[in-house]
C-alpha cells in the first residue's frame, strides 16, 4: 500500500501555485516563497480540501449518506467538510463548539448559504460532540461518517503527505517549509512526506494552539506512516515547533495582525488572524533571529481562512 493506493476524490485543484514573494523577500532579506493552497479550489480554498479527499473517500467507500464533523463556530474545516459534501450528494451536520463567533458572519454565513444543519454545543469536551454524533446519526438512521476536529487523524494527515509529494513534482528545492499548526494534521503530514519526497528540507511547525503538539505530531506522523506501509525514523531533527499562539486559540494576536497587515499592503494577498497571520508572524521572527542562512529558499504554505477573516476582528 503506497499513497497513490489509497483511495482519494477529486475536490480540488491542484497542483496549487508557488510564486516568490518580492518585496517581503527584500523587506526580510530572505528568499521567501508562498505555496498556494489557499486557492485549492472549494468553498474559498485552504488546507481542509486536501484532508477531505482522503476522508470523503473512505465515507463513500462506506456508503455513509450523512457526514458529521466539528470545530470552533468559526471553523474554516466544518464549512469546507460542508461545501464538500453538499458537492458529492451527502448530508453535512456540523455540530460545532458554542465557542467563539456564533452569529451569521464569517464561516456561519456561508454555512447558511451552504443550507447547512448546524448545531452548537456548550462544551469544551469533544468527546461529548462526538456522542452526540452517534446520537444523532441513531436517530436519523442513516449510514453516517464522523470526521475529527479539523480532519486531523492519520488518513486526513495524508493530504499533505500528497502536497509534499507535490510540491517535489513542482521542480524547486526549498530548505524550509513553515505552516501553522492548529489541530496538527497538515504539519504532520508536511513533515512525513518532506523526509519521503523532500531531502533537506525542513518543515517548521507554528502552533496557534495550546494541545501537546511535541506529542501528537509525532503520532500522527507514525500513524500516517504505517497507513501506507512507509518505514521511517522519526526523530526531531526532521521539524520543529514554534509557539506562535498568543493570547490565545482563536484571539487575534498583536504579531500576527501585523503579519497579516504587512502580506496586504507589500503582496495584495489576505492572510487570516486565527492561523495563517500567526503563522506568517513566527517566520517574520525566524528571519529577524538568523534561522534562515544566506542562499536558502523558504517556503510559506498558505493554508487559508478566509472565512474566518470576516468574523473575527483586529483587536488593535
Ligand atoms: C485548520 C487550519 C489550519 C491548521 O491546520 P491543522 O491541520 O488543523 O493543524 C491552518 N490554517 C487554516 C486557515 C486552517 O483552517
Amino acid at each position: 500500500m503506497n499513497l497513490t493506493d489509497i483511495p482519494r476524490l477529486s475536490l480540488g485543484l491542484f497542483p496549487t501555485p508557488i510564486h516568490r514573494l518580492d518585496n517581503i523577500s527584500r523587506e526580510l532579506g530572505i528568499d521567501l516563497w508562498i505555496k498556494r493552497d489557499d486557492l485549492s479550489g472549494l468553498g474559498l480554498g485552504g488546507n481542509k480540501v486536501r484532508k477531505l479527499e482522503f476522508l470523503l473517500a473512505e465515507a463513500k467507500a462506506q456508503g455513509a449518506e450523512i457526514v458529521f464533523t466539528t470545530g470552533g463556530a468559526q471553523s474554516n474545516h466544518a464549512m469546507l467538510t460542508a461545501a464538500a459534501a453538499k458537492r458529492l450528494g451527502m448530508t453535512p451536520i456540523l455540530i460545532l463548539k458554542k465557542r467563539g463567533v456564533t452569529a451569521c458572519r464569517g464561516n456561519q454565513l456561508l454555512e447558511k448559504l451552504l443550507g447547512t444543519e448546524v448545531i452548537f454545543m456548550d462544551t469544551d469536551d469533544y468527546s461529548d460532540i462526538y456522542a452526540e454524533m452517534d446520537r444523532i446519526g441513531a436517530e436519523r438512521g442513516r449510514p453516517y461518517y464522523k470526521i475529527p476536529c479539523g480532519g486531523s487523524n492519520a488518513l486526513g494527515s495524508l493530504g499533505y503527505v500528497a502536497c509534499a509529494r507535490e510540491i517535489a513534482q513542482q521542480g524547486q528545492h526549498f530548505d524550509h517549509i513553515v505552516c501553522a499548526e492548529g489541530s496538527g494534521g497538515t504539519m504532520a503530514g508536511m513533515a512525513l512526506g518532506a523526509m519521503l519526497y523532500l531531502p533537506g528540507t525542513k518543515v517548521h511547525g507554528m502552533m496557534v494552539d495550546t494541545d501537546p503538539f511535541d506529542e501528537i505530531t509525532p503520532r500522527l506522523m507514525r500513524e500516517a506512516a504505517a497507513l501506507i506501509e512507509e518505514e521511517v525514523d522519526i526523530t526531531t531533527n526532521n521539524y520543529d515547533l514554534r509557539d506562535q499562539c498568543g493570547p490565545g486559540y482563536a484571539i487575534p494576536s498583536a504579531e500576527g495582525n501585523a503579519a497579516v497587515r504587512l502580506m496586504a499592503e507589500k503582496e495584495g494577498i489576505f492572510l487570516d488572524p486565527v492561523y495563517t497571520g500567526k503563522a506568517f508572524a513566527g517566520l517574520i521572527a525566524m528571519a529577524k533571529e538568523g534561522a534562515f542562512r544566506e542562499g536558502e529558499k523558504v517556503l510559506f504554505l498558505h493554508t487559508g481562512g478566509a472565512g474566518g477573516l470576516f468574523a473575527i476582528a483586529e483587536e488593535d
